[in-house]
């Protein structure tokens, strides 16, 4: 793309209502503007971030073996009237009318809607397990939207809802769950630490909540320093037992406020971390809470009807794009991780106008664009200045710089926005280096 034709409005100002750095880079660098509280549009930069990010939770639950639907915003309130949330719920459901005066919704989750596709589709133990998320944007009309993406009113989230005939079944889609979650904020360069999480009514110890340590987390957390370290699975057979692998994470005390014990956690001593953090994801068993009120059932081996057993799992992609730039920035501006960047590379023309610098630029990037490499090409007549400090603002991983002075001598910069390292290299070893 290049930057004189693109629409991304970046901001010399601080914005005032914004709080928390993440929000301020956000409005500055051009990734979203609101349209009212708690509710963004989500210009080209930050379509394409939450792009890569929806596509990094896709592809892991993909692996995990869920299967994608898309269910729809508007939703009959018929269907909470039969689990009894209609009434329950609260001021944070968007209650709308149709013409019929019919009682309709915006979806502030799903479980409902997933779980009248399961009753009127599935009609065998033979057809389970069965694990259907989608990607998509949820209404809640929060107390105090704030943070920009981080607490939206309308904000976009993944939810995926598994159906088994029994515990033991349930608690492997769980797990499937767990796993997945630590590889997919690994990939977005984060460390997300699963913490016990209040479980309501049916109690139990399969509620976990994925939280990203930062200051300007909502809520307080408590863990063992060993999760910060801990390595990520890799190499995950899904189909095998898992329970290993999750027990080494839940081992370690990682508790948020509702659930923390101050006496066992006192017993860490200096090993215990005490701070704040940022939930991404929320996974949750709750029996046969949905099943049994909407009275989905399959026909079991011996023709007796079984009452599925269910869980969902959130991950907050919208807030995601808060999350990764409160855990990767600098006083410039953002520093993405190359998994979600909206550009892989900045390519800065320093002298636009001047012929061997335009056509050196032009060559470059048509050479990354074949070799499928995403270039963000400033082309714009500016300083060189005002070009450097709206790359690091935008945040780009590897920064491209051709200027007249070493294009004489064959040589171009290529900076690194992590940790700012330049090295001068021929056009031909940056084109190989940022093609692998
Ligand atoms: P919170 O305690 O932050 O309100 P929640 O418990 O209501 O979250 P869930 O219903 O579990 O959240 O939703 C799944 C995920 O969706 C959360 O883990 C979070 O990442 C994200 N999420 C929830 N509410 C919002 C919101 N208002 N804005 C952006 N993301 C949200
Ligand atoms: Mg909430």
């Amino acid at each position: 793309m290049r930057l004189s034709r693109s629409f991304i409005p970046t901001l010399k100002e601080t914005p005032t209502e914004a709080q928390i750095v993440s929000h301020r880079l956000m409005l500055r660098a051009g990734l979203i503007r609101q349209h009212a509280a708690g509710i963004y549009n989500w210009l080209p930069l930050g379509t394409r971030v939450l792009q890569n990010i929806a596509q990094i939770v896709r592809e892991e639950q993909n692996a995990a073996g869920a299967q994608e639907i898309i269910m729809p915003t508007v939703q009959s309130g018929e269907l909470w009237k039969e689990s009894g949330r209609y009434d329950d719920y609260g001021p944070e459901m968007l209650r709308i009318k149709d013409r019929h005066e019919r009682d309709m919704l915006y979806g502030p989750t799903h479980e409902e809607v997933v779980t009248d596709i399961f009753r009127n589709n599935v009609k065998s133990y033979r057809d389970l397990p069965l694990n259907l998320y989608q990607i998509h944007w949820k209404f809640r009309d929060e107390v105090r939207p704030r943070f920009g993406v981080m607490r939206g009113r309308e904000f976009l989230m993944k939810d995926a809802y598994s159906f088994d005939t029994d515990f033991a079944r349930a608690k492997h889609a769980y797990n499937q769950m767990f796993v997945a979650y630590l590889r997919t904020f690994a990939r977005m360069g984060l460390r997300a630490i699963p913490m016990r999480a209040d479980s309501g009514p049916i109690g139990g110890d399969m509620s976990h909540e994925f939280i990203v340590l930062a200051e300007t987390g909502e809520s307080a957390v408590f863990c063992h320093k060993g999760l910060l370290e801990k390595p990520i699975p890799q190499g995950v057979n899904y189909e095998g037992d898992l329970q290993a692998i999750v027990d080494d994470w839940t081992s370690l005390y990682a508790a948020t406020e509702e659930k923390h014990d101050a006496a066992v956690a006192a017993k860490l001593g200096a090993d215990l971390v005490s701070a704040r953090g940022i939930e991404v994801g929320h996974i949750f068993h709750f029996g046969t809470k949905y099943s049994a009120a909407m009275k989905a059932t399959v026909a079991g081996p011996d023709g007796t009807n079984i009452t599925p057993m269910m869980g969902s799992y959130g991950i907050g992609v919208s807030r995601l794009a808060g999350a990764i730039i409160e855990a990767s920035h600098d006083d410039a501006g953002i520093i993405w991780p190359e998994s979600v960047a909206p550009y892989r590379v900045g390519l800065i023309n320093l002298k636009t106008g001047d012929a061997a610098c335009d056509a050196a630029c032009a060559d470059l990037y048509a050479k990354l664009a074949a070799a499928g490499v995403s270039v963000l090409y400033d082309d714009r007549d500016e300083r060189p200045g005002v070009k450097f400090a709206n790359m690091d603002l935008i945040g780009v991983p590897w920064h491209v710089v051709i200027g007249p002075k070493g294009l004489a001598k064959g040589q171009i910069e290529l900076k690194r926005r992590a940790g700012g390292a330049r090295e001068e290299l021929s056009i031909d070893a940056v084109l190989q280096k940022l093609s692998t």
